[in-house]
């Protein structure tokens, strides 16, 4: 059995021959994109933009949006980053002097990591039983020091998203000044996103987080954004970093809001191609939450052990510290070798 024609090589962090413990596209640049990045590469003397004026007003046109409402950074990591020093700056204002950020657990890494970074204490409350988002749970954690509450829809790393009337209920709820961050870095990949415009018309203090890294395939540009009420998104903006987002990313986004149609063929493959590894999957026995990601989770300790075995075989997992193994959906030839894997190891174990 020979490794796909997949993602692999030097490149992988982890030497693996199949690359699926990052949840990165399976595909490389829209082929348009890659021209937009080719003209830009003798200009990498030039400063970009001071802030990424134009690229909000991309976005925003994209939306349907005043630029007023967006606010754009280095991936969704550094709109996060500077939502959460919105959230500090707030909390400081009324006199929180423990700042705390609410989460799920298991998460995407980079919660802990940026409340570690700007010194919040990290509440982390499980996901209920089948790897969902507990709001009434969340809920019940929020104290007068919860500054930002996160909820990821996909959520990282299971899959599952929040119902609509659920998220809005719980925002609802929540102590006034508290901001909720709504993290859709794999909405294009769900069926059941809530309405991103009657949120941010209702709420006026959460802000939704959104990302070229994903369905874009634009990872390594680094430049993702955020969507919100004028306040929330004022706010925000303050942290924004002087030449934060870089030129690759600048040329890059127009062309590829441009590109919907190529964009949504690749997500409808995608998504097939997440439908078949899950089938394949569990008709070898494997246990596998439904996911509306570009991912698939397996939980448990029998989801670790599978984690396990693959790395051993080459291919890239992620394991969520004993809850359970996430998989990437990679292209068709990775799924055959991963099933392939775990078939030829359980014949030979
Ligand atoms: N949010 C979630 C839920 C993620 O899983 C990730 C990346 N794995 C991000 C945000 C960050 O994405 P970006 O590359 O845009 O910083």
């Amino acid at each position: 059995m020979s490794p796909p024609a997949g993602p692999r090589g030097p490149a992988c962090a982890d030497d693996a021959v199949v690359r699926l413990g990052l949840n990165e596209s399976a595909y490389g640049p829209l082929p348009a994109v890659a021209e937009v990045l080719r003209e830009g590469v003798s200009d990498t003397n030039r400063y970009p933009d001071f802030l990424p004026d134009d690229t909000r007003a991309r976005i925003a046109q994209h939306l349907r949006l005043p630029g007023a409402q967006v606010t754009v950074g280095a991936g969704a990591t550094g709109v996060a980053l500077a939502v959460l020093q919105a959230a500090l700056r707030r909390g400081a204002a009324r006199g929180v002097d423990a700042p705390e950020m609410l989460t799920a657990t298991p998460t995407f890494d980079g919660y802990p990591i940026l409340a570690e970074m700007l010194g919040m204490r990290l509440e982390a409350v499980p996901l209920d039983d089948v790897g969902r988002v507990d709001l009434a749970a969340m809920r019940a954690a929020v104290t007068a020091r919860t500054v930002a509450v996160v909820v990821c829809s996909p959520h990282n790393p299971t899959g599952s998203v929040v119902d609509e009337s659920e998220l809005h209920e719980f925002v609802r709820s929540l102590p006034a000044g508290v901001i909720t961050v709504f993290d859709e870095a794999y909405v294009e990949f769900s069926r059941h996103s809530p309405d991103l415009w009657r949120l941010i018309r209702t709420f006026d203090d959460l802000l939704v987080l959104r990302t070229f890294s994903k369905a874009y395939g634009l990872a390594a540009l680094r430049v993702g954004y955020g969507v919100g009420g004028r306040q929330i998104v004022t706010e925000v903006r303050r942290f924004e970093l002087p030449f934060g987002v870089g030129s690759a990313a600048i040329a890059a986004v127009p062309v590829a809001l441009a590109a919907e149609d190529e964009l949504a063929q690749r997500v409808r493959s995608m998504r097939a191609e997440r439908d078949r590894m899950a089938d394949m999957l569990r008709a070898i026995g494997c246990p596998v939450l439904p996911s509306e990601g570009n991912f698939l989770f397996l939980p448990g300790i029998e989801g670790v052990a599978i984690g396990h075995l693959l790395r051993g075989c080459g291919v890239s997992t992620k394991e969520c510290r004993g809850h359970g193994t996430r998989i990437t959906v990679g292209d068709r030839s990775s799924t055959d070798y991963l099933v392939a894997s775990l078939r030829l190891t359980a014949q030979t174990a």
